[in-house]
């Protein structure tokens, strides 16, 4: 079986690193990379060749693999060049991309979305998205630790104490949790924040405070994801979140919803009574912005309060990015192919909720 690799232009990312190419083809898959796939992730070809791979043109890939893999977008012209029956892997926003479920319509491809799978015991070590959030959540604190004007940690010398800087997190989930651990080994004192009371002891074993409004809605059924909160609950940590903020030098935001606009938990009042030279890191901002002031890939600047506005900060780590990223893409793919491409595991958690639901064309033969 062929497993072909496709250059994402998107991101800087690429579905197989040459250490884990090599695994599949001790595996007895045969790997064909587009030529410059790894390039923009610090893996060229030459790498990839040494690992056993071949390295070929974009149309070789799409018109000779039977699974292609990908980053985050695939346009129409390869859609319609892939094998029919082929199987295709990526991270394409599957909750909310239309654009692509329409151009599969007239292909016959099956097309998975890692960003879907369940966050299951079972589904750990594909999960796209705890991977990628884990570096974000990092690469957040240490953004925001550069852009500060000060220590993070508490600094006595001969010419006076310096206070350690405050860091407020809002949102515990995996980058929040991770943006937790990092301020806190610079030394910040850092507070968080999350509608899931669940995570509370999660972050306190951090070392942060868990700054908590009573009467938050939560949901089991919602596969442990937070759910959208009444208004009276939305007012009262609103008022919270302002207090907390405006006695912090550094706020990190990662509070998202799946599939909805993210909640708007920094308002404009807030970032205008923030000392000057506080931060914001907004990693919501693809999905709308936790901060009312942000803007998706810009940093803005309001009075003297910096909005960095990103929501993919692991782009910068695209070496360790990508190593996560196919490792995941491994993981799954031994799951989904243990018994051959043509007996995929359709009654699985894992394949169901991660293949794509498109409604071919009658013209497309069954
Ligand atoms: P996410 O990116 O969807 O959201 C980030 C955080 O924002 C979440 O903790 C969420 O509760 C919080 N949030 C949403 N609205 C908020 C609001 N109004 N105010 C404050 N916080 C708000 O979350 P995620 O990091 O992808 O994790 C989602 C869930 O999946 C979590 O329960 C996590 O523990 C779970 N998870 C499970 C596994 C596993 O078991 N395999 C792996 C990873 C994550």
């Amino acid at each position: 079986m062929v497993i072909g690799v496709v250059k994402c232009t998107a991101e800087n990312l690429v579905a197989l690193v040459p250490q884990v190419a090599a695994k599949l083809i001790k595996d007895e898959y045969q790997v064909v990379v587009e030529s410059g796939a790894g390039k923009s992730s610090g893996y060229n070809d030459e790498v990839y060749e040494s690992s056993g791979a071949v390295i070929s043109t974009r149309n070789e890939v799409l018109t000779k693999a039977d699974v292609i893999l990908t980053g985050t977008s695939i346009p129409k012209t390869d859609i319609d060049r892939i094998k029919p029956e082929a199987l295709l892997v990526g991270k394409f926003n599957g909750r909310v991309e239309s654009e692509l479920i329409t151009n599969l319509k007239t292909s016959r491809a099956q097309v998975f979305s890692l960003d879907l799978l369940p966050r299951s015991t079972i589904a750990q070590s594909m999960d796209v998205l705890s991977s990628l959030a884990s570096l974000s959540g990092y690469k957040a604190v240490v953004t925001a630790a550069d852009e500060f004007a000060g220590y993070f940690p508490m600094m006595t010398t001969s010419a006076g104490t310096i206070p350690p800087a405050r860091v407020l997190i809002l949102g515990a989930g995996v980058a929040g949790l991770q943006a937790i651990a990092t301020a806190k080994r610079l030394g910040a004192i850092v507070e968080a924040f999350d509608v899931r009371t669940a995570v509370r002891e999660e972050v306190q074993s951090l070392g942060a405070k868990f700054i908590e409004v009573e009467g938050a809605q939560e949901d089991s059924a919602a596969g442990g994801y937070a759910v959208e909160q009444s208004e009276a609950y939305i007012a009262k940590q609103k008022e919270l979140i302002h207090e907390t903020s405006v006695k912090a030098d550094v706020v990190i935001t990662t509070a998202n919803i799946p599939g909805r606009k993210a909640p708007i938990l920094i308002e404009n009042r807030t970032v205008n009574a923030m000392k000057q030279g506080s931060i914001i890191v907004d990693m919501a901002s693809a999905s709308g912005g936790n901060c009312e002031l942000s803007k998706d890939d810009q940093t803005v600047d309001i009075d003297g309060v910096k909005i960095i506005g990103d929501s993919k900060l692991y782009n910068q780590m695209g070496k360790q990015a990508s190593l996560l990223y196919s490792n995941n893409i491994y993981n799954f793919l031994k799951y989904v192919l243990k018994e051959g491409k043509d007996k995929l595991p359709y009654d699985s958690e894992i394949v169901s909720q991660s293949l794509l639901k498109v409604e071919r064309e009658s013209t497309v033969s069954a």
